[in-house]
């Protein structure tokens, strides 16, 4: 057994440098090539190896399995990877050891959980529910499991737009905030396909080719114009009567002597749409417009414009996106 000192430590950096494998540094102080990695990963040393790029779903199953105390080998195996890139990237993450955990897991309270990924000790209430799981309850707190499924989200869409899209921007304006992006179905024929996750993985199921065929990206604003113009050739009457209705509302609720976003001050009364200022909306959007509108028309105007405000559709997509991000961090 090497006894780690000074000098060690500087004949292992001078034997790394000089580009030698763990095995064969190991050979020099006759110890296996895995307790020279763990040593060298510990130092700092990483190999300038460039491996494959991690996805956010491999990462989640690494995290997962090391917690589990499935071995570096095996996560290899699995991932269909070398052990060397799993060790870097369990280094990388900064995981710590599936038996510093149990250890940790053994001082933790009744009632309470660790979460390996942020590392907190909370209730078991701040974990999510997973029957099928040995503890019952998921290996992240729900912080971390949201931010989680949201990263992998992101990460998802973000692949899609650019399956679609040679380049990150609308199709129609330009515009090239990623945040506000969508996928847009040129034959307008979105009601019959799925939605948000589901819609983003059946497209990148299909060839690139194809998808650049029947799909583009908009921005929310040029997306929800788009719509309008749909219904305004498909359906007159509707629109007609649409137009009338959202008018009248849109005029109670403007703050202004115009109808125009409040957030950017665009005035195009087609990209318009009615935000929940404090964000207590699920209940009143699913139960659809027609009992919508009525209802803000119902309420007294001063009570209207405290509660609701005039945003363009891009501003109100950025706006969900910053509150579901800042649900994250708080
Ligand atoms: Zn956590
Ligand atoms: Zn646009
Ligand atoms: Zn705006």
């Amino acid at each position: 057994m090497v006894q780690w000192n000074q000098e060690s430590i500087e004949r292992l950096t001078e034997l790394f440098n000089q580009g030698l494998s763990d095995k064969e540094i190991g050979i020099h102080f006759g110890l296996t090539a895995v307790t020279i990695e763990g040593r060298r990963l510990e130092l700092g040393l990483l190999r300038r190896k460039q491996y494959r790029q991690w996805s956010t779903k491999e990462e989640m199953n690494l995290v997962r399995w090391w917690s589990e105390g499935v071995f570096a080998i095996e996560v290899a195996k699995r991932l269909g990877r070398t052990r060397a890139a799993v060790s870097d990237k369990i280094y990388k993450l900064k995981l710590e050891n599936p038996k510093t955990l149990r250890r940790k897991a053994q001082e933790i309270p009744d009632g309470m959980k660790y979460c390996p990924r942020c590392e907190c000790v909370v209730t078991l209430s701040e974990f999510y529910d997973i029957p099928t799981a040995d503890s019952g309850r998921a290996g992240y707190c729900n912080r971390c499991s949201n931010q989680i499924s949201r990263e992998f989200y992101q990460s998802i869409r973000r692949k899609c737009l650019r399956h679609i899209g040679d380049q990150l921007r609308c199709a129609h304006c330009n515009e090239d905030d990623f945040s506000i992006l969508q996928v847009d179905h040129k034959q307008n024929d979105g009601y019959l396909d799925l939605d948000g996750l589901g819609l983003y993985r059946s497209i990148l199921t299909i060839s690139k080719q194809e998808a650049q065929k029947y799909y583009q990206i908009l921005c929310a604003n040029c997306n929800w114009k788009k719509r309008i113009e749909v219904q305004r050739q498909s359906d007159p009457m509707r629109y007609q009567l649409n137009q009338i209705r959202r008018s009248r509302v849109l005029n109670y609720l403007k703050a202004d002597s115009i109808i125009k976003c409040t957030s950017c001050g665009i005035d195009d009364i087609d990209v318009i749409q009615i935000d929940h200022i404090h964000n207590d909306g699920n209940q009143e959007k699913s139960r659809g417009l027609r009992e919508f509108y009525p209802k803000i028309l119902s309420l007294s105007q001063d009570e209207a414009q405290s509660r609701f405000q005039l945003l363009c559709a891009n501003c109100n997509w950025k706006k969900q996106l910053e509150q579901s991000t800042r649900e994250v961090n708080e």
